[in-house]
């Protein structure tokens, strides 16, 4: 008798894509033109391209579909209601503010709710959460819990906050100098890691005894669902949509990203409770994004955006996603590839300090790492280490944070598992050649987000 039982795609493949290879040469050639950067890498110089789950989703038939639906007048499209509606019934928020996309949001929100001096406690920092925090005169600070710096701990929830810790900063800096706190889903930084239904409760009732508003950071909280599904007790019978429901209902607002867990290409959102905040939101859209009723999105987008938000809740769309990631994470631990652990949502990340221990952080190993899987194998991953940490604005010292990770990114139901293998077999080969591989030095640093347009050369 056969006792395991696999998870399958729940979808057929309809239209393909077809994959470009190259040579080694083209490709020395490709990371060489781009400063060592794999964003600047040209897509048509990639074979599998693990950069991010940002957008680079498969949409179904029945979201192109909802495509043709687009109403694209500039006011009141009925896209707008059709996504209002979809965003209550949903995510449980009354108010809905589209934008282009999650940092659109993230602005809104820092811009009405930080004063300059404020402090906003998060778990983990996300790069663009936090500029648009300090650009509104905020301080972000960390409030995660340990094991999420560990990338060896196995604690399942490592995306959780620390409530001691943050009850500590409440106490220094004082109640009023905390508008939000930060809360994200499948926490980003430290490997796609999930927090429990059970910190956000305990979260609620500190952040209701301060008057401290939660806003969630709403990105990946369909993946972060169903790992309360799968590992949290009370949940196993409770279906995705219902589970993300309860979380939301425990905060009082989110930013988000709809090109991570929704499945569309381009959009977000800023969504509250709170009346006067929403009507502030409405206003500060039409300065920045367009008019409240479509915030930079076209009619279809919104459309696409509803119906993505439906498929993001089904069990088995999750089951297949999350299951996906934890395949390729798997095959890698078989191989004795140092990775983050537990398997996170969205991607695995290699521990480039464990891969490349001979390199000091400042040679950039997670920088490094990505190049050097680039030019074995035209696979594209991206850094997440010191370079995207950014310098101390005190200091202005490197942060040399405690994770140094490569993040091989998972985008939703676009490849297979054989892409999942190959992609194992040329991490195993770098892994081989490890002690060959030299760091890297700054050619270009940008003031602001500086992985994005950075160049390097070899040291
Ligand atoms: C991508 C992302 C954002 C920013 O969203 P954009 O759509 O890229 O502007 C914010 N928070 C998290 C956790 C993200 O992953």
């Amino acid at each position: 008798m056969r006792k395991k039982r696999s998870w399958a795609e729940p979808f057929k493949i309809k239209v393909v894509e077809l994959l470009k290879t190259t040579t080694r040469e083209e490709r020395e050639k490709a990371i060489k033109e781009a400063g060592f950067n794999t964003f600047l890498l040209k897509s048509d110089d990639v074979y599998i391209d693990l950069l991010t789950d940002s957008g680079t989703s498969a949409m179904s038939d029945v979201q192109w579909s909802s495509m043709m639906l687009g109403d694209e007048a500039y006011a009141g499209s009925k896209n707008f209601y059709s996504l209002e509606k979809t965003i209550q019934e949903y995510y449980s928020y009354k108010y809905l503010v589209p934008t282009h996309q999650g940092r659109g949001a993230e602005h809104i929100l820092s811009q009405l709710m930080i004063k300059e001096g404020d402090y906003i406690p998060g778990n983990m920092y996300f790069t663009t959460t936090r500029l648009h925090q300090e650009k509104a005169g905020g301080n972000f600070v960390d409030v995660i819990v340990d094991e999420a710096h560990d990338p060896s701990s196995e604690f399942p929830w490592k995306g959780n906050v620390n409530i001691s810790k943050l009850e500590k900063l409440i106490n220094k800096v004082g109640a009023d100098k905390v508008p939000y706190i930060s809360y994200e889903g499948c926490v980003n930084m430290c490997g796609g890691q999930p927090f429990s239904m059970e910190n956000i409760k305990e979260l609620r009732k500190v952040c209701d005894k301060h008057d401290i508003a939660i806003m969630l950071d709403a990105t990946r909280c369909a993946e972060n669902a169903y790992f309360i599904k799968e590992k949290e007790k009370g949940y196993e019978n409770k279906s995705v949509k219902e589970i993300l429901y309860e979380i939301c209902s425990y905060t009082d607002g989110c930013t988000m990203s709809a090109k991570k867990d929704s499945l569309v290409n381009i959009g977000g959102f800023f969504a509250c409770n709170d009346e006067e905040l929403y009507k502030k939101a409405q206003n500060m859209c039409v300065i920045f994004e367009g008019l409240h009723t479509y915030g930079g999105m076209a009619g279809r987008d919104m459309e696409a955006l509803a119906q993505g938000i439906k498929e993001s809740v089904m069990d088995e769309h999750q089951k297949a996603r999350i299951g996906q990631t934890k395949y390729l994470g798997q095959n890698l631990l078989a191989e004795g590839i140092p990775i983050v652990v537990p398997c996170g949502g969205h991607a695995i990340f290699l521990d480039a300090k464990a891969f490349l221990p001979h390199l000091d952080q400042d040679d950039f190993p997670a920088q490094t790492l990505a190049a050097e899987l680039y030019l074995e194998s035209g696979i594209r991953a991206m850094e997440r280490g010191n370079v995207s940490a950014g310098r101390d604005p005190e200091t202005g010292k490197n942060r040399r944070p405690p994770l140094e990770l490569v993040r091989l990114t998972l985008p939703r139901r676009v490849y297979t598992q054989a892409h999942m293998d190959v992609t194992t077999e040329a991490i195993v080969e770098v892994y081989k050649n490890r002690d060959k591989i030299t760091g890297l030095k700054f050619e270009y640093e940008p003031e602001y987000l500086r992985f994005f347009q950075a160049r390097f050369s070899k040291k």
